[in-house]
């Protein structure tokens, strides 16, 4: 093996540690805070401190840690990955849904909700580790929404 090969090798492991064990999609760490938030508490017994969050919307699986899963509408909350409904939340902190952009674009044809958001960031009112299942910021999922609805 070259010191190329070892390199990639090593660089590698991460990922395989973190892909989904249904899908096989790289997932993301989400810590305690993200569990506990989002998981009653049967589930809640399978995770230790982290598992990996699943943001592939073709597949079930929510969160995973080695074999253990927990699946689609075995959370808390709707995931937004994983629910098209124009009920489920795109933001969690601020509490805004798919329909809610839906509904801006189709009086107004543009929405502020994505600058909302940024205001409430800048202010430091956002709790995206706690409240958001992915344990990270929605903004990525809301341009992805508004994209999504204007194509449809
Ligand atoms: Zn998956």
């Amino acid at each position: 093996m070259s010191n190329t090969d070892e390199h990639e090798a090593c660089c590698r492991l991460p990922a395989v540690a973190l892909a989904c064990p249904v899908c096989g999609k790289q997932g993301r760490r989400v810590g305690k805070e993200t569990l506990d938030h989002h998981l009653e508490q049967s589930s809640r017994a399978k995770f230790g401190d982290e598992a990996g969050f699943c943001p592939n919307p073709a597949c079930e699986v929510v969160y995973f840690s080695g074999k253990a899963t927990v699946r689609k509408g075995e959370t808390v909350l709707a995931v937004t990955q994983k629910d098209p409904g124009d009920e489920i939340f795109v933001c969690y902190c601020f509490e805004h849904t798919r329909g809610d952009l839906r509904r801006d674009l189709a009086q107004k044809g543009t929405t502020d909700i994505p600058e909302r958001i940024k205001k409430g960031i800048k202010e430091g009112r956002c709790d995206c580790e706690r409240k958001n299942p992915q344990g990270a910021c929605c903004l990525g999922n809301v341009i992805a929404a508004i994209i999504g609805i204007k194509a449809s």
